[in-house]
């Protein structure tokens, strides 16, 4: 039997382990490992941010998408899903509700709806940053040019989510169909984080076909990258996808991976994902508890959130901007966190501080 417990002591301490020992802590850690785990990355965040929570108001402004993702629901070639995009008003007054309810993150995602210009999109920044100059824009809309990605930054985008979905070239041709290249996703990660963007990576757990040494492979190109900000949720089937018959992910699987990465990248913005609260009611929670310090709730108009189903069962689609904030500062409260009315910005003087 190995000593996971020194395992984990080791990871802690030196934030990282080698890929034989990585496999070793997946594959064999038990459940009273599993609490040890979870305690050290729960201590760690807590070194960090103390029970201070950091909020964005997630704002979905279109679900249109020249792609078609096997895995996502509002891929090109669902026909049933009904189609919107948010007027500049309409995005204006989501962050005006997210404002007043103390959001001072923004986040802008989309499918990657090619009706939007260069020009429309600085339109959008330029509007956001001129009337919420102390908020932060994170922009979520995919996969762009080094120069369109540059020109949004100028105009006020402080971050970019752009998940890498998983690390292995093999198993990205599994989850997309030929045109959309790993290679290509890297490069733009790479792009953003010289253009100097706070960056956020992360894959989903448990997707098809994924294995252990997948998962590794993340954990190894997630330490490399260093991105700011993590957001790794389960894998929830949609029923009008390709992959609508497969399993989904696990939850106790992602909060082991949350965990991990705590540890490895102390300093880093890691979301409890809508995903993990979908899979389980108190997901969200769970995902605090193991080394999260994140969460996103919805700012979307409640007669469009319907519409933008990644998955099935997405939670919250029926909810007001300000439900979903209360529901979380009193799911919070409970497990003795609170959410703060802050930017949250990526802090490397802590994770400094951390290491002594
Ligand atoms: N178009 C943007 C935003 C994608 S949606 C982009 O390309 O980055 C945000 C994330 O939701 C995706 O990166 C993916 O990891 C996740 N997602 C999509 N479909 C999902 C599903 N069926 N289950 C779980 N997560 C999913």
């Amino acid at each position: 039997m190995a000593d996971i417990k020194r395992l984990i002591d080791q990871l802690e301490e030196q934030r990282i382990l080698s890929k034989e020992e990585f496999l070793t802590l997946l594959t064999e850690i038990d459940d009273e490992n599993r609490s040890y785990l979870r305690g050290r990355a729960k201590e760690v965040a807590e070194k960090q941010f103390g029970n201070r929570i950091y909020t964005r108001g997630l704002i979905e402004f279109t679900n249109y998408c020249k792609n078609d993702c096997y895995y996502c629901g509002i891929r090109r070639s669902n026909r049933e899903v009904t189609r919107y995009r948010l007027t500049n008003e309409q995005i204006l007054s989501c962050c005006k509700e997210g404002y007043e309810l103390g959001f001072r993150t923004f986040v802008l995602q989309g499918g990657e709806d090619g009706s939007y210009s260069d020009a429309d999109m600085v339109e959008i920044i330029t509007m956001i940053k001129e009337n919420y100059p102390d908020c932060a824009l994170t922009l979520s809309i995919g996969e762009k040019s080094y120069d369109s990605y540059r020109k949004f930054y100028q105009a006020g985008a402080d971050r970019y989510l752009l998940r890498h979905e998983t690390a292995n070239e093999e198993h990205y041709n599994k989850l997309h169909p030929e045109n959309l290249r790993l290679a290509n996703r890297k490069q733009c990660l790479l792009d953003l984080k010289k253009i100097g963007y706070q960056v956020g990576a992360g894959f989903m757990v448990g997707s098809p076909y994924q294995t252990n040494e997948n998962i590794i492979e993340d954990l190894f190109f997630l330490k490399e990258l260093s991105p700011e900000m993590i957001g790794i949720g389960p894998f929830l089937p949609h029923h009008q996808t390709p992959f609508a018959k497969e399993e989904k992910g696990s939850m106790e699987l992602t909060l082991i991976l949350i965990s991990i990465l705590r540890l490895m990248l102390p300093a880093a913005l890691i979301p409890a994902t809508t995903a993990l609260g979908t899979i389980h009611p108190n997901g969200r929670e769970e995902g605090i508890l193991s080394g999260a310090n994140v969460v996103m709730p919805n700012l979307s108009p409640t007669s469009v959130r319907k519409n933008y189903e990644l998955y099935d069962n997405k939670i919250c689609t029926g909810d007001e901007a300000a439900e979903c904030r209360f529901c979380l500062d009193r799911r919070m409260r409970k497990i003795g966190y609170e959410l703060t009315v802050d930017r949250g910005d990526y802090n490397e003087k802590e994770n400094e501080l951390c290491t002594m």
